[in-house]
């Protein structure tokens, strides 16, 4: 009898996650050793003083969740029920749930093809026939996909045109950069991330930046319940539990340590997979528009069936799987979700096809060369190449 040869018992290669720098441990024994087991204390403020420094925006707050911040930066624009947001539709349902909550309709606009995020043009058109109804909306969100940054320039134009402020969703992009400006210090409010798959984590968290001190202020008051100065509890606005931990703000201070070796990894990792698929017939990628700088959160590619010999983005997609190997079709708009698909939408199938055709590879900053040849065989078996 034959022996069976044994299974390959692979490790699970992921999408993105998370990476330690070191430093982090430290800044969190000092919490525990100053009793600061708190949300509030030295690392957060700490935290907030890199945030700041890094982005160049004038103030940022540390959040309980990149959600948590679009949540509060939509109740300091007075967005009340019935009222109107705009949003970018191919994102993650966590750029629109705030709107919801707030019992405000999204209005949904298309992406354009340079860097798959909000179509200025369509956000125009929104603009127009919104103004037109006398349903002018109170915020725009556009967001910075895979860190990829939004055509801002054209976008901020408009929205000045029409008199509406920006919230800038860049829960993506920290690092990203349009002509030496840092994403998430565009908009009148920036919003970041720090989810454990993010470029930087602090197992979960998020900050909100902005150039106005008093809006910053507001939200700090804002995420710790809405306390007013008293010696008993006075309030007089509804607060939030909103408040970044003192114990993962000292992650988040470890971590911003490797920010900048950790973009180089994950540009490393789009420029793997540019010169093992480069050549291939009807594979994509999303090179950076001039004066653009992306931190290549995830490297993604565009699989175009006819020119692949009919190989599909889920051919690609399951056969990765098969060897342990996450990937991801890009993000399903919002315009197509059951929840959401009774909103209005502006634009035509830009996002519709970027999401049919669309795979996000994996691109963790720690992935060894062991891990990106696993991820090599897998395609250059399925190419030929
Ligand atoms: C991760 C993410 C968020 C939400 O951040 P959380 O910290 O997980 O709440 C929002 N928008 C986009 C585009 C994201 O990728």
């Amino acid at each position: 009898m034959n022996p069976q040869p044994p299974t390959p018992n692979l490790s699970r290669i992921w999408l993105s996650s998370p990476h330690m720098g070191g430093a982090e441990q430290s800044f969190v024994k000092d919490a525990f050793d100053t009793n600061w087991v708190a949300p509030l204390g030295p690392n957060v403020d700490g935290f907030e003083r890199d945030l700041q420094q890094y982005t160049g925006a004038g103030h940022a707050a540390a959040l309980s969740s990149g959600t948590a911040a679009i949540h509060l930066a939509l109740i300091m624009l007075d967005v009340q029920p019935g009222d109107y947001v705009i949003c970018q539709s191919l994102t993650f349902s966590a750029t629109a749930n705030p709107i919801a909550y707030l019992g405000a309709i999204p209005v949904f606009i298309d992406s354009e093809p340079q860097t798959w995020n909000m179509s200025p043009t369509a956000l125009e058109t929104a603009l127009k026939k919104l103004t037109a109804k006398g349903q002018k909306p109170k915020a725009i969100i556009p967001v910075h996909l895979y860190g990829m940054p939004a055509m801002m320039p054209g976008i901020m134009a408009i929205a000045e045109k029409y008199d509406v402020p920006i919230v800038e969703d860049a829960a993506e992009a920290l690092g990203s950069e349009i002509s030496g400006r840092r994403c998430g210090a565009f908009g009148k409010f920036g919003i970041l991330s720090f989810n454990g798959n993010k470029i930087i984590t602090t197992s979960g968290g998020g900050a909100l930046l902005s150039d106005d001190e008093a809006l910053i202020q507001k939200a700090r008051f804002l995420a710790t319940q809405a306390r007013d100065p008293a010696p008993h509890y006075q309030h007089s606005h509804i607060g939030y539990n909103y408040r970044m931990s003192n114990v993962l703000a000292g992650i988040g201070r470890g971590q911003m340590q490797v920010l900048p070796q950790r973009i180089q990894q994950r540009r490393a990792n789009y420029d793997f997979y540019t010169q093992l698929l480069g050549d291939v017939p009807g594979i994509s990628f999303l090179p950076e528009p001039q004066g653009f700088f992306s931190n290549r959160w995830l490297t993604t590619i565009l699989v175009d069936t006819n020119k692949t010999g009919g190989i599909t983005r889920e051919d690609i997609r399951l056969a990765l799987e098969a060897q342990n190997i996450e990937s991801r079709p890009l993000w399903k708009p919002m315009h197509l979700q059951p929840v959401f698909q009774h909103h209005p939408y502006y634009g035509g199938k830009e996002a519709e096809k970027l999401f049919d055709n669309g795979l996000c590879l994996p691109s963790g900053s720690n992935m060894t060369d062991e891990d990106r040849l696993r991820v090599a065989e897998v395609l250059l078996k399925m190419f030929e190449i």
